[in-house]
Protein backbone atom coordinates (compact mmCIF):
# COMPACT_ATOMS: atom_id res chain seq x y z
CA UNK A 1 0.00 0.00 0.00
CA UNK A 2 1.35 3.36 -0.84
CA UNK A 3 1.92 5.65 2.32
CA UNK A 4 1.97 9.32 1.88
CA UNK A 5 4.26 10.95 4.30
CA UNK A 6 5.40 14.37 5.54
CA UNK A 7 7.14 16.94 3.52
CA UNK A 8 10.00 18.59 5.78
CA UNK A 9 13.34 20.49 4.52
CA UNK A 10 12.86 19.71 1.23
CA UNK A 11 12.43 15.82 1.20
CA UNK A 12 9.74 13.37 2.02
CA UNK A 13 9.98 12.48 6.18
CA UNK A 14 8.05 9.40 7.76
CA UNK A 15 5.80 9.95 10.33
CA UNK A 16 6.15 8.62 13.93
CA UNK A 17 2.77 8.96 15.21
CA UNK A 18 1.62 5.40 14.15
CA UNK A 19 -1.92 7.27 13.02
CA UNK A 20 -2.71 6.71 9.21
CA UNK A 21 -5.83 7.62 7.69
CA UNK A 22 -6.98 6.05 3.99
CA UNK A 23 -6.92 7.18 0.86
CA UNK A 24 -9.64 6.11 -1.54
CA UNK A 25 -9.80 5.72 -5.53
CA UNK A 26 -13.76 7.57 -5.93
CA UNK A 27 -14.42 6.17 -9.01
CA UNK A 28 -13.40 2.65 -7.49
CA UNK A 29 -14.29 3.03 -3.45
CA UNK A 30 -11.21 1.19 -2.70
CA UNK A 31 -8.52 2.51 -0.50
CA UNK A 32 -5.56 3.20 -2.65
CA UNK A 33 -3.32 5.14 0.02
CA UNK A 34 -2.44 5.85 3.61
CA UNK A 35 -1.55 8.99 5.27
CA UNK A 36 0.28 9.35 8.26
CA UNK A 37 -1.35 11.60 10.60
CA UNK A 38 1.03 13.82 12.72
CA UNK A 39 1.19 14.08 16.61
CA UNK A 40 1.47 17.36 18.54
CA UNK A 41 5.21 16.24 18.69
CA UNK A 42 5.67 16.48 14.95
CA UNK A 43 3.85 19.06 14.20
CA UNK A 44 6.01 20.64 17.33
CA UNK A 45 9.35 19.53 15.64
CA UNK A 46 7.94 20.90 12.00
CA UNK A 47 6.95 24.34 13.49
CA UNK A 48 10.45 24.53 15.55
CA UNK A 49 12.20 24.10 11.74
CA UNK A 50 9.91 26.15 9.81
CA UNK A 51 11.15 29.12 12.60
CA UNK A 52 14.52 28.60 12.66
CA UNK A 53 14.20 28.86 8.91
CA UNK A 54 12.22 32.17 8.89
CA UNK A 55 15.52 34.17 10.16
CA UNK A 56 17.17 33.82 6.87
CA UNK A 57 14.15 33.60 4.55
CA UNK A 58 13.25 36.99 5.52
CA UNK A 59 16.52 38.32 5.13
CA UNK A 60 16.55 37.06 1.32
CA UNK A 61 16.20 39.57 -1.61
CA UNK A 62 13.31 40.37 -3.25
CA UNK A 63 14.38 39.65 -6.58
CA UNK A 64 16.03 36.51 -5.23
CA UNK A 65 12.51 35.60 -3.78
CA UNK A 66 11.05 36.42 -6.99
CA UNK A 67 13.63 34.39 -9.42
CA UNK A 68 12.32 31.50 -7.47
CA UNK A 69 8.38 32.05 -8.27
CA UNK A 70 9.30 33.00 -11.59
CA UNK A 71 10.63 29.16 -11.96
CA UNK A 72 7.90 27.27 -9.49
CA UNK A 73 5.73 28.99 -12.70
CA UNK A 74 7.33 27.57 -15.55
CA UNK A 75 7.55 24.37 -13.36
CA UNK A 76 3.80 24.29 -12.36
CA UNK A 77 3.02 25.24 -16.62
CA UNK A 78 5.35 22.04 -17.37
CA UNK A 79 3.79 19.88 -15.12
CA UNK A 80 0.37 20.59 -15.21
CA UNK A 81 -0.79 17.11 -16.67
CA UNK A 82 0.94 15.17 -14.24
CA UNK A 83 -0.37 17.41 -11.42
CA UNK A 84 -4.05 17.25 -12.84
CA UNK A 85 -3.89 13.42 -13.08
CA UNK A 86 -3.03 13.28 -9.23
CA UNK A 87 -5.83 15.49 -8.09
CA UNK A 88 -8.07 13.60 -10.71
CA UNK A 89 -6.90 10.15 -8.85
CA UNK A 90 -7.85 11.07 -5.08
CA UNK A 91 -10.35 13.48 -5.51
CA UNK A 92 -12.21 12.52 -8.29
CA UNK A 93 -12.74 15.28 -10.62
CA UNK A 94 -12.31 14.90 -14.57
CA UNK A 95 -8.50 15.98 -15.56
CA UNK A 96 -10.12 18.66 -17.68
CA UNK A 97 -11.73 20.27 -14.61
CA UNK A 98 -8.67 19.29 -12.54
CA UNK A 99 -6.52 21.49 -15.08
CA UNK A 100 -9.04 24.27 -15.15
CA UNK A 101 -7.97 24.01 -11.13
CA UNK A 102 -4.25 24.25 -11.91
CA UNK A 103 -4.91 27.10 -14.10
CA UNK A 104 -6.14 29.27 -11.77
CA UNK A 105 -3.85 28.22 -9.17
CA UNK A 106 -1.05 29.61 -11.69
CA UNK A 107 -2.51 32.60 -11.42
CA UNK A 108 -2.12 33.26 -8.16
CA UNK A 109 1.83 32.07 -8.50
CA UNK A 110 2.19 34.78 -11.21
CA UNK A 111 0.61 37.27 -9.08
CA UNK A 112 3.59 36.40 -6.58
CA UNK A 113 6.18 37.31 -9.20
CA UNK A 114 5.52 40.70 -8.55
CA UNK A 115 6.30 40.81 -5.02
CA UNK A 116 9.22 43.35 -5.05
CA UNK A 117 6.26 45.71 -6.31
CA UNK A 118 3.96 44.69 -4.43
CA UNK A 119 6.24 45.41 -0.66
CA UNK A 120 6.92 48.51 -1.47
CA UNK A 121 6.10 51.55 1.30
CA UNK A 122 5.40 54.52 1.04
CA UNK A 123 7.57 57.47 1.81
CA UNK A 124 7.02 61.18 3.63
CA UNK A 125 10.12 63.25 2.67
CA UNK A 126 10.30 66.40 4.77
CA UNK A 127 7.32 65.50 7.77
CA UNK A 128 8.32 68.07 10.12
CA UNK A 129 12.04 69.57 9.74
CA UNK A 130 14.87 67.30 9.04
CA UNK A 131 12.34 63.84 9.60
CA UNK A 132 11.04 61.53 6.82
CA UNK A 133 8.46 59.14 7.71
CA UNK A 134 7.74 55.79 5.78
CA UNK A 135 6.03 52.77 6.24
CA UNK A 136 7.31 49.37 5.60
CA UNK A 137 5.45 45.78 5.45
CA UNK A 138 7.36 42.46 7.32
CA UNK A 139 6.80 38.76 7.41
CA UNK A 140 4.68 37.80 10.47
CA UNK A 141 6.80 34.54 10.78
CA UNK A 142 5.67 31.14 10.81
CA UNK A 143 2.17 30.83 8.87
CA UNK A 144 0.11 27.84 8.29
CA UNK A 145 -2.41 26.89 5.77
CA UNK A 146 -5.24 24.12 6.49
CA UNK A 147 -7.25 23.36 3.16
CA UNK A 148 -10.51 21.83 1.83
CA UNK A 149 -10.77 18.17 -0.33
CA UNK A 150 -12.52 20.09 -3.02
CA UNK A 151 -8.92 21.97 -4.38
CA UNK A 152 -6.16 20.03 -3.58
CA UNK A 153 -3.82 22.07 -5.84
CA UNK A 154 -5.73 25.51 -6.02
CA UNK A 155 -6.13 26.53 -2.63
CA UNK A 156 -2.80 26.02 -1.53
CA UNK A 157 -1.97 28.12 -3.98
CA UNK A 158 -3.44 30.85 -2.90
CA UNK A 159 -2.16 30.63 0.06
CA UNK A 160 1.43 29.81 0.17
CA UNK A 161 2.48 31.74 -3.30
CA UNK A 162 2.06 34.94 -0.93
CA UNK A 163 3.22 33.94 1.99
CA UNK A 164 6.33 32.74 1.17
CA UNK A 165 7.06 35.64 -0.86
CA UNK A 166 5.98 38.16 2.10
CA UNK A 167 9.34 36.47 3.58
CA UNK A 168 7.24 34.00 5.84
CA UNK A 169 8.07 30.54 6.55
CA UNK A 170 4.86 28.31 5.38
CA UNK A 171 3.30 24.81 6.90
CA UNK A 172 0.70 23.69 4.52
CA UNK A 173 -1.92 21.09 6.29
CA UNK A 174 -3.67 19.78 3.44
CA UNK A 175 -7.04 18.07 3.22
CA UNK A 176 -6.02 13.65 4.35
CA UNK A 177 -8.73 12.72 1.79
CA UNK A 178 -6.80 13.86 -1.18
CA UNK A 179 -2.88 14.93 0.07
CA UNK A 180 -0.81 13.97 -3.00
CA UNK A 181 -1.21 16.80 -4.78
CA UNK A 182 0.26 18.93 -2.24
CA UNK A 183 3.57 16.40 -2.12
CA UNK A 184 3.88 17.14 -5.53
CA UNK A 185 3.76 20.95 -5.27
CA UNK A 186 6.51 20.90 -2.35
CA UNK A 187 8.48 19.39 -5.04
CA UNK A 188 8.17 21.32 -7.41
CA UNK A 189 8.97 24.25 -5.25
CA UNK A 190 12.45 22.50 -4.02
CA UNK A 191 12.96 22.17 -7.88
CA UNK A 192 12.33 25.79 -7.97
CA UNK A 193 15.27 26.16 -5.59
CA UNK A 194 12.96 27.58 -2.58
CA UNK A 195 15.74 26.63 0.65
CA UNK A 196 15.01 24.52 2.97
CA UNK A 197 12.10 24.73 5.89
CA UNK A 198 10.42 27.94 3.91
CA UNK A 199 7.58 25.14 2.66
CA UNK A 200 6.77 21.99 5.10
CA UNK A 201 3.53 20.12 4.27
CA UNK A 202 2.23 18.25 7.20
CA UNK A 203 -0.07 15.86 7.49
CA UNK A 204 -2.84 15.05 10.18
CA UNK A 205 -6.59 15.81 11.44
CA UNK A 206 -8.25 17.69 14.15
CA UNK A 207 -5.08 17.02 16.29
CA UNK A 208 -2.34 18.68 13.69
CA UNK A 209 -5.12 21.76 13.10
CA UNK A 210 -5.65 21.79 16.82
CA UNK A 211 -1.72 22.15 17.87
CA UNK A 212 -1.30 24.50 14.93
CA UNK A 213 -4.25 27.15 16.86
CA UNK A 214 -2.76 27.04 20.02
CA UNK A 215 1.31 27.19 18.82
CA UNK A 216 2.77 30.20 20.59
CA UNK A 217 5.18 30.19 16.95
CA UNK A 218 2.68 29.91 14.51
CA UNK A 219 1.52 33.49 13.70
CA UNK A 220 -1.41 33.04 10.96
CA UNK A 221 -4.23 30.76 10.09
CA UNK A 222 -5.64 30.33 7.28
CA UNK A 223 -7.92 27.85 6.50
CA UNK A 224 -10.55 26.78 4.10
CA UNK A 225 -13.48 24.61 4.37
CA UNK A 226 -16.70 23.98 6.14
CA UNK A 227 -18.49 26.72 7.69
CA UNK A 228 -18.65 24.85 11.07
CA UNK A 229 -14.88 24.29 11.06
CA UNK A 230 -14.38 27.77 9.41
CA UNK A 231 -15.90 29.20 12.65
CA UNK A 232 -14.01 26.83 15.12
CA UNK A 233 -10.81 27.81 13.88
CA UNK A 234 -11.65 31.61 13.76
CA UNK A 235 -12.71 31.02 17.20
CA UNK A 236 -9.60 29.24 18.64
CA UNK A 237 -7.11 30.90 16.34
CA UNK A 238 -8.00 34.34 17.31
CA UNK A 239 -8.47 33.65 21.51
CA UNK A 240 -4.81 32.16 20.84
CA UNK A 241 -4.05 35.53 19.24
CA UNK A 242 -3.11 34.61 15.89
CA UNK A 243 -3.86 36.28 12.63
CA UNK A 244 -6.94 34.35 11.07
CA UNK A 245 -8.69 34.33 8.04
CA UNK A 246 -11.00 31.04 7.81
CA UNK A 247 -13.47 31.01 4.69
CA UNK A 248 -16.54 28.40 4.95
CA UNK A 249 -19.32 27.11 2.78
CA UNK A 250 -21.67 28.42 0.41
CA UNK A 251 -25.08 28.30 -1.00
CA UNK A 252 -24.74 30.16 -3.79
CA UNK A 253 -27.82 31.93 -5.84
CA UNK A 254 -28.09 32.55 -9.55
CA UNK A 255 -31.14 35.02 -9.98
CA UNK A 256 -32.95 34.96 -13.29
CA UNK A 257 -34.66 37.28 -14.65
CA UNK A 258 -37.42 37.34 -17.13
CA UNK A 259 -35.75 38.97 -19.84
CA UNK A 260 -32.48 36.76 -19.26
CA UNK A 261 -31.61 35.04 -22.63
CA UNK A 262 -32.59 31.41 -20.94
CA UNK A 263 -30.73 29.43 -22.84
CA UNK A 264 -27.70 30.92 -21.75
CA UNK A 265 -28.58 30.89 -18.29
CA UNK A 266 -29.72 27.02 -18.53
CA UNK A 267 -25.99 26.92 -20.26
CA UNK A 268 -24.85 28.51 -16.87
CA UNK A 269 -26.88 27.49 -14.34
CA UNK A 270 -26.10 23.52 -15.51
CA UNK A 271 -22.04 23.88 -15.59
CA UNK A 272 -21.95 25.78 -12.73
CA UNK A 273 -24.21 23.43 -11.11
CA UNK A 274 -22.86 20.03 -11.95
CA UNK A 275 -19.10 20.65 -13.25
CA UNK A 276 -16.88 18.79 -10.15
CA UNK A 277 -19.46 17.04 -9.48
CA UNK A 278 -21.08 20.15 -7.62
CA UNK A 279 -18.34 20.06 -5.00
CA UNK A 280 -17.03 23.91 -5.34
CA UNK A 281 -17.53 26.20 -2.90
CA UNK A 282 -18.50 28.83 -5.75
CA UNK A 283 -20.72 25.88 -7.47
CA UNK A 284 -24.83 27.29 -8.00
CA UNK A 285 -26.92 25.41 -5.73
CA UNK A 286 -29.90 27.71 -6.21
CA UNK A 287 -31.52 29.11 -9.31
CA UNK A 288 -34.10 31.79 -8.62
CA UNK A 289 -36.53 31.67 -11.13
CA UNK A 290 -39.06 34.32 -11.56
CA UNK A 291 -42.18 33.07 -11.91
CA UNK A 292 -43.19 33.80 -16.03
CA UNK A 293 -40.24 31.97 -16.76
CA UNK A 294 -40.03 29.39 -14.65
CA UNK A 295 -41.65 26.38 -16.01
CA UNK A 296 -39.46 27.40 -19.24
CA UNK A 297 -36.23 27.51 -17.36
CA UNK A 298 -37.06 24.53 -15.48
CA UNK A 299 -37.53 22.39 -19.08
CA UNK A 300 -34.42 23.96 -20.04
CA UNK A 301 -32.16 22.93 -17.43
CA UNK A 302 -34.29 18.91 -17.14
CA UNK A 303 -33.37 19.27 -21.37
CA UNK A 304 -29.31 19.31 -20.42
CA UNK A 305 -29.09 17.04 -17.81
CA UNK A 306 -29.21 13.63 -19.75
CA UNK A 307 -26.46 15.00 -21.74
CA UNK A 308 -23.69 15.52 -19.02
CA UNK A 309 -21.27 12.02 -19.06
CA UNK A 310 -20.83 10.67 -15.68
CA UNK A 311 -17.66 8.55 -15.15
CA UNK A 312 -14.52 7.90 -14.16
CA UNK A 313 -11.63 10.34 -14.70
CA UNK A 314 -9.90 7.79 -16.85
CA UNK A 315 -12.77 7.66 -19.35
CA UNK A 316 -12.04 10.59 -21.53
CA UNK A 317 -15.48 11.58 -22.55
CA UNK A 318 -16.51 11.80 -18.50
CA UNK A 319 -17.72 15.65 -17.35
CA UNK A 320 -18.41 14.35 -14.19
CA UNK A 321 -16.76 12.72 -11.69
CA UNK A 322 -17.34 10.68 -8.20
CA UNK A 323 -17.92 12.90 -5.11
CA UNK A 324 -14.90 12.70 -2.17
CA UNK A 325 -16.52 9.53 -0.03
CA UNK A 326 -18.96 7.11 0.43
CA UNK A 327 -20.48 9.07 3.53
CA UNK A 328 -20.75 12.69 1.87
CA UNK A 329 -22.33 10.73 -1.38
CA UNK A 330 -24.75 9.22 0.94
CA UNK A 331 -25.81 12.73 2.76
CA UNK A 332 -25.81 14.38 -0.79
CA UNK A 333 -28.60 11.46 -1.81
CA UNK A 334 -30.17 12.05 1.13
CA UNK A 335 -31.02 15.77 0.33
CA UNK A 336 -32.61 14.27 -2.87
CA UNK A 337 -34.39 11.27 -1.31
CA UNK A 338 -35.99 13.66 1.20
CA UNK A 339 -37.50 16.49 -0.39
CA UNK A 340 -40.91 15.24 -1.94
CA UNK A 341 -41.99 14.49 1.62
CA UNK A 342 -40.21 18.70 2.13
CA UNK A 343 -42.94 19.50 0.06
CA UNK A 344 -40.52 19.86 -3.18
CA UNK A 345 -40.61 18.44 -6.37
CA UNK A 346 -37.57 15.88 -7.55
CA UNK A 347 -37.46 16.77 -11.44
CA UNK A 348 -34.32 14.76 -11.92
CA UNK A 349 -33.82 12.27 -9.85
CA UNK A 350 -29.28 11.21 -10.12
CA UNK A 351 -29.37 8.66 -6.93
CA UNK A 352 -29.67 5.72 -8.66
CA UNK A 353 -25.82 5.89 -9.17
CA UNK A 354 -25.90 5.50 -5.29
CA UNK A 355 -25.60 1.83 -5.53
CA UNK A 356 -22.40 1.73 -7.09
CA UNK A 357 -18.83 0.85 -5.77
CA UNK A 358 -17.43 4.26 -6.54
CA UNK A 359 -19.13 7.22 -4.71
CA UNK A 360 -21.13 8.45 -7.87
CA UNK A 361 -23.94 10.38 -8.15
CA UNK A 362 -26.06 11.52 -11.38
CA UNK A 363 -27.13 14.71 -11.36
CA UNK A 364 -30.71 15.50 -9.64
CA UNK A 365 -32.82 18.50 -10.35
CA UNK A 366 -35.65 19.60 -7.36
CA UNK A 367 -38.41 22.28 -8.19
CA UNK A 368 -40.63 23.86 -5.48
CA UNK A 369 -37.56 24.68 -2.82
CA UNK A 370 -38.20 27.06 0.10
CA UNK A 371 -36.74 27.92 3.00
CA UNK A 372 -37.21 25.63 5.64
CA UNK A 373 -36.44 22.82 3.51
CA UNK A 374 -33.18 20.66 4.28
CA UNK A 375 -32.46 20.98 0.86
CA UNK A 376 -32.42 24.63 0.64
CA UNK A 377 -31.29 25.06 4.14
CA UNK A 378 -27.88 23.35 4.14
CA UNK A 379 -25.03 23.40 1.99
CA UNK A 380 -25.52 20.16 -0.15
CA UNK A 381 -22.10 20.53 -2.03
CA UNK A 382 -22.64 17.82 -4.23
CA UNK A 383 -24.70 17.57 -7.83
CA UNK A 384 -28.13 18.74 -6.48
CA UNK A 385 -29.74 21.92 -8.62
CA UNK A 386 -32.77 23.08 -6.79
CA UNK A 387 -34.79 25.78 -8.11
CA UNK A 388 -36.92 28.85 -5.91
CA UNK A 389 -39.76 30.48 -7.56
CA UNK A 390 -39.83 33.63 -6.78
CA UNK A 391 -42.66 37.13 -7.11
CA UNK A 392 -39.92 39.37 -8.37
CA UNK A 393 -36.71 40.94 -8.61
CA UNK A 394 -37.00 42.12 -5.25
CA UNK A 395 -38.15 38.52 -3.44
CA UNK A 396 -35.12 36.85 -5.50
CA UNK A 397 -32.67 39.77 -3.73
CA UNK A 398 -34.54 39.15 -0.42
CA UNK A 399 -33.73 35.44 -0.51
CA UNK A 400 -30.36 35.90 -1.14
CA UNK A 401 -29.80 38.31 1.34
CA UNK A 402 -31.43 36.44 3.91
CA UNK A 403 -29.53 33.34 3.85
CA UNK A 404 -27.26 32.76 6.00
CA UNK A 405 -23.86 32.55 3.44
CA UNK A 406 -22.66 34.97 1.15
CA UNK A 407 -19.93 33.74 -0.79
CA UNK A 408 -20.92 34.12 -4.74
CA UNK A 409 -24.18 34.82 -6.42
CA UNK A 410 -25.27 35.60 -9.92
CA UNK A 411 -27.74 37.48 -12.16
CA UNK A 412 -28.98 36.99 -15.42
CA UNK A 413 -30.67 39.51 -17.51
CA UNK A 414 -30.21 42.04 -20.28
CA UNK A 415 -30.96 44.85 -17.89
CA UNK A 416 -27.91 47.30 -17.28
CA UNK A 417 -29.71 48.85 -14.55
CA UNK A 418 -31.11 46.59 -12.99
CA UNK A 419 -27.88 44.47 -12.90
CA UNK A 420 -26.03 47.23 -11.36
CA UNK A 421 -28.75 47.67 -8.21
CA UNK A 422 -28.16 44.17 -7.70
CA UNK A 423 -24.36 44.94 -7.29
CA UNK A 424 -25.26 47.47 -4.68
CA UNK A 425 -27.64 45.58 -3.07
CA UNK A 426 -26.89 42.29 -2.44
CA UNK A 427 -24.85 40.63 0.62
CA UNK A 428 -22.75 38.52 -1.23
CA UNK A 429 -18.86 38.79 -0.92
CA UNK A 430 -18.21 37.92 -5.01
CA UNK A 431 -21.17 38.64 -7.58
CA UNK A 432 -21.47 37.55 -10.98
CA UNK A 433 -23.44 39.67 -14.21
CA UNK A 434 -23.91 37.05 -16.78
CA UNK A 435 -21.19 34.80 -15.32
CA UNK A 436 -22.19 32.36 -12.98
CA UNK A 437 -18.69 31.19 -11.17
CA UNK A 438 -17.47 34.59 -10.63
CA UNK A 439 -14.03 33.58 -9.18
CA UNK A 440 -12.49 36.95 -8.52
CA UNK A 441 -9.14 36.73 -10.92
CA UNK A 442 -5.75 37.23 -8.94
CA UNK A 443 -5.09 40.48 -8.55
CA UNK A 444 -8.18 40.92 -6.77
CA UNK A 445 -9.39 38.74 -3.04
CA UNK A 446 -11.78 36.16 -2.46
CA UNK A 447 -13.94 35.67 0.25
CA UNK A 448 -17.17 36.13 0.84
CA UNK A 449 -19.50 37.31 3.71
CA UNK A 450 -21.31 36.46 6.40
CA UNK A 451 -21.27 32.38 7.17
CA UNK A 452 -18.72 32.36 4.34
CA UNK A 453 -15.69 33.95 5.98
CA UNK A 454 -14.66 34.37 9.21
CA UNK A 455 -12.24 37.67 9.97
CA UNK A 456 -11.38 40.51 8.35
CA UNK A 457 -9.23 40.17 5.36
CA UNK A 458 -9.98 37.87 1.84
CA UNK A 459 -7.72 35.21 0.57
CA UNK A 460 -5.20 36.02 -2.28
CA UNK A 461 -4.60 39.29 -4.60
CA UNK A 462 -3.90 42.62 -2.48
CA UNK A 463 -5.87 41.31 0.79
CA UNK A 464 -3.50 38.23 1.09
CA UNK A 465 -0.45 40.37 1.10
CA UNK A 466 -2.11 42.73 3.80
CA UNK A 467 -2.80 39.32 5.60
CA UNK A 468 0.79 37.91 5.40
CA UNK A 469 2.44 41.61 6.49
CA UNK A 470 2.48 43.69 9.24
CA UNK A 471 3.33 47.37 8.74
CA UNK A 472 5.76 49.83 9.87
CA UNK A 473 6.15 52.60 10.47
CA UNK A 474 9.42 54.65 10.74
CA UNK A 475 10.16 58.22 11.56
CA UNK A 476 13.67 58.99 11.19
CA UNK A 477 15.90 62.28 11.52
CA UNK A 478 19.81 62.36 11.01
CA UNK A 479 20.31 65.04 13.06
CA UNK A 480 21.94 68.73 12.49
CA UNK A 481 24.42 68.91 16.14
CA UNK A 482 23.48 72.67 16.19
CA UNK A 483 19.62 71.94 16.35
CA UNK A 484 20.17 69.60 19.47
CA UNK A 485 18.15 70.28 22.42
CA UNK A 486 16.05 69.22 25.31
CA UNK A 487 12.18 69.48 24.96
CA UNK A 488 10.08 67.35 27.25
CA UNK A 489 6.94 68.31 25.09
CA UNK A 490 5.17 65.59 22.81
CA UNK A 491 6.73 65.77 19.66
CA UNK A 492 5.21 67.96 17.31
CA UNK A 493 5.17 68.68 13.12
CA UNK A 494 4.29 72.50 12.84
P1 LIG B 1 -13.73 20.42 6.20
O1 LIG B 1 -14.15 21.60 6.98
O2 LIG B 1 -14.27 19.09 6.57
O3 LIG B 1 -12.12 20.27 6.23
C1 LIG B 1 -11.27 21.34 5.93
C2 LIG B 1 -9.97 21.16 6.68
O4 LIG B 1 -10.25 21.16 8.09
C3 LIG B 1 -9.26 19.85 6.38
O5 LIG B 1 -7.88 20.08 6.27
C4 LIG B 1 -9.59 18.98 7.58
O6 LIG B 1 -8.55 18.07 7.89
C5 LIG B 1 -9.75 19.98 8.71
N1 LIG B 1 -10.75 19.55 9.70
C6 LIG B 1 -11.87 18.80 9.48
N2 LIG B 1 -12.54 18.61 10.62
C7 LIG B 1 -11.87 19.25 11.59
C8 LIG B 1 -12.07 19.43 13.00
N3 LIG B 1 -13.12 18.90 13.62
N4 LIG B 1 -11.17 20.15 13.68
C9 LIG B 1 -10.11 20.69 13.07
N5 LIG B 1 -9.86 20.55 11.74
C10 LIG B 1 -10.72 19.85 11.01
O7 LIG B 1 -14.06 20.75 4.66
P2 LIG B 1 -13.94 19.80 3.40
O8 LIG B 1 -15.04 18.79 3.46
O9 LIG B 1 -12.54 19.32 3.22
O10 LIG B 1 -14.23 20.84 2.21
C11 LIG B 1 -15.52 21.17 1.78
C12 LIG B 1 -16.02 22.44 2.42
O11 LIG B 1 -15.11 23.50 2.15
C13 LIG B 1 -17.35 22.90 1.88
O12 LIG B 1 -18.14 23.35 2.94
C14 LIG B 1 -16.99 24.05 0.95
O13 LIG B 1 -18.01 25.01 0.75
C15 LIG B 1 -15.83 24.63 1.67
N6 LIG B 1 -14.99 25.41 0.78
C16 LIG B 1 -15.04 26.77 0.88
C17 LIG B 1 -14.29 27.55 0.04
C18 LIG B 1 -14.33 29.04 0.14
O14 LIG B 1 -13.51 29.66 -0.50
N7 LIG B 1 -15.23 29.64 0.90
C19 LIG B 1 -13.46 26.95 -0.92
C20 LIG B 1 -13.41 25.56 -0.98
C21 LIG B 1 -14.19 24.81 -0.12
Amino acid sequence: MQRISHWVNNKVVAGTSGNVGKVYNPATGEVQAEVDLASVAEVDAVVANAKEAFVTWRASNLSRRAEIMFRMRELIDANRKELANIVSLEHGKVPSDAMGEIARGLENIEFACGIPAMLKGGYSEQASGGVDVYSIRQPLGVVAGITPFNFPAMVPMWMFANAIMCGNTFILKPSEKDPSAAMFVADLLRQAGLPDGVFSVLHGDKVSVDRLLEHKDVQSISFVGSTPIAKYVYETGTKNGKRVQALGGAKNHMLVLPDADLDMAADAAVSAAYGSAGERCMAISVVLAVDSIADALVDKLKSRIPNIKVGPGTDPVAEMGPLISREHRDKVASFVTNANAEGAKVVVDGTDKAKDAGFFLNPSLIDNVKPGMKCYDEEIFGPVLTVMRVKSYQEGLDTINNNQFGNGTAIFTRDGGVARQFQFDVQVGMVGINVPIPVPVSYYSFGGWKASLFGDQHMYGPEGINFFTRGKVVTSRWPDPRTSSVNLGFPQNR
